[in-house]
């Protein structure tokens, strides 16, 4: 198994399910999100207000702490798990984006915190009794090119002193800790652009009002995002994830499990957007007959539902790939692009099968439309995955 274009000739075998895997999971989440119909979430848009009920259901369930390993009171669950948590979340018709980053972002804490700061927070982060949902990397200036970031964090005997500002970090305003990226050493006196970035958990709680103000901004779906400012802001050095300087392979180090489970989330809102528009198709009478039976109507929804399986397959391949221990940057990135397009594909099926009633927001057609957009653009933009196949994979020149 390898990313390596020079080996993919080699066969490996590889352990994937396919159907309904984790039946007992599926099961359990669709027994919750039946609680959470379209009315729960229209009502939270219109009030811009957080799923705090659906996230302590799922919370309660245990599925939040579903990566954390059992030693620090999670269900040590393989990432594929996880993925079908998220995916049968989306397929319901809800939307694990207020939470799912409580999933993935203790990762890097996990993966890379010294045993002092994983016994401190995991216990907590996998009850529910600390949130950690917020992950503060994006800045207004630099956007993608994230080794250019302008946060800057400097040591003072034993707390740093962090300037800066974020932009499109979700949750902060829901969250008892954020993950920061600063840089400590500034990018002119580094060898390579990628180090001299530090990773930082902020506890929020403390920090508000401290050198750190958080905005809410205004955004298309009600994605609880926000703008961090950060003027003079004091984090104990006890709270440097790591080693100074190593921050961004740590991020990158957390990126390809982030990748699968968003792309499971597009799964599960591409299978939602099959099922309304077959349902709808076969039901709505226009001229004397159902529109599905008009091959206009009903092809673009095949089409999207051969995209889907297709996808679904690589989530699955990546998934299996990295509960391996096996090097899975292509495909976890090839997952999440084409579950991106295949669930975008699925929703303007929908949108269109659904005609004017597509914009009622009864139908939470519109909803999900606007909802699941944005995989094409956060967390990465799908230009950047393809710029990561064709140089890192293919080999092809660089163009950043
Ligand atoms: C609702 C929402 C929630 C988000 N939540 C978070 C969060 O919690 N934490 C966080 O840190 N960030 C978050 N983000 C930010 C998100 O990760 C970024 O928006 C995304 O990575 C793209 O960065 P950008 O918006 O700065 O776009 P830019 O980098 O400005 O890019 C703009 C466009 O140009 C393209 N582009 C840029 N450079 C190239 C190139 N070299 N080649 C080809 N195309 C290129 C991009 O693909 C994109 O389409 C969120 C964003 C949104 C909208």
């Amino acid at each position: 198994m390898t990313s390596d274009p020079e080996r993919r000739g080699e066969a490996a075998l590889l352990q994937l399910t396919v159907g309904d895997d984790h039946r007992e999971i599926r099961d359990a989440v669709r027994r919750i999100c039946a609680r959470f119909p379209g009315s729960y979430w229209r009502d939270l848009e219109a009030r811009e207000a957080y799923p705090a009920d659906f996230v302590a259901a799922l919370t309660q369930a245990g599925f939040l702490g579903a990566l954390i390993p059992e030693e620090f009171g999670g269900s040590g669950l393989p990432l594929r798990a996880a993925s079908v948590i998220l995916e049968e979340i989306h397929a319901c018709g809800c939307n694990a984006a207020a939470c799912h980053a409580q999933m993935y972002i203790m990762g890097t804490l996990l993966r890379h915190g010294n045993a002092d700061q994983k016994q401190r927070y995991l216990p907590k982060i996998a009850s529910g009794e600390l949130r950690l949902q917020a992950f503060g990397v994006t800045e207004p200036t630099t956007g993608s090119d994230t080794t250019k970031l302008k946060t800057r964090a400097e040591r003072h005997d034993n707390v740093y002193v962090i300037h800066g500002q974020k932009v499109w970090t979700s949750r902060a305003l829901y969250s008892d800790l954020m993950l920061l990226l600063a840089r400590t050493t500034p990018v002119e006196r580094v060898t390579k652009k990628t180090d001299g970035l530090s990773v930082f958990l902020v506890d929020l709680r403390e920090a508000r009002g401290r050198g750190l103000e958080i905005r809410p901004l205004k955004a298309m779906i009600n994605h609880n995002s926000t703008e961090v400012f950060i003027d003079g802001l004091e984090v104990p050095t006890e709270n440097l994830i790591g080693v100074e300087g190593k921050g961004f392979r740590y991020i990158l180090d957390g990126m390809n499990a982030e990748r699968v489970l968003i792309a499971s989330e597009g799964i599960g809102d591409a299978r939602w957007f099959i099922a309304v528009a077959t349902r709808y198709a076969g039901e709505r009478v226009v001229f004397d007959r159902p529109i599905g039976q008009n091959q206009a109507v009903q092809f673009p929804i095949a089409r999207a539902y051969a995209e889907t399986e297709a996808a679904d397959l690589m989530v699955r391949k990546a998934a299996a790939m990295f509960d391996a221990g096996a090097p899975c940057g292509a495909e976890a990135n090839m997952a999440k692009l084409l579950a991106s397009e295949a669930s975008w594909h699925a929703a303007e099926a929908a949108l269109q099968t659904h005609g004017g009633f597509g914009y009622a927001k009864d139908y939470d057609v519109e909803r999900k439309w606007r909802e699941t957009r944005l995989m094409q653009i956060a967390p990465i933009s799908t230009n950047l995955i393809l710029a990561y196949l064709g140089e890192h994979v293919l080999g092809m020149p660089r163009s950043y």
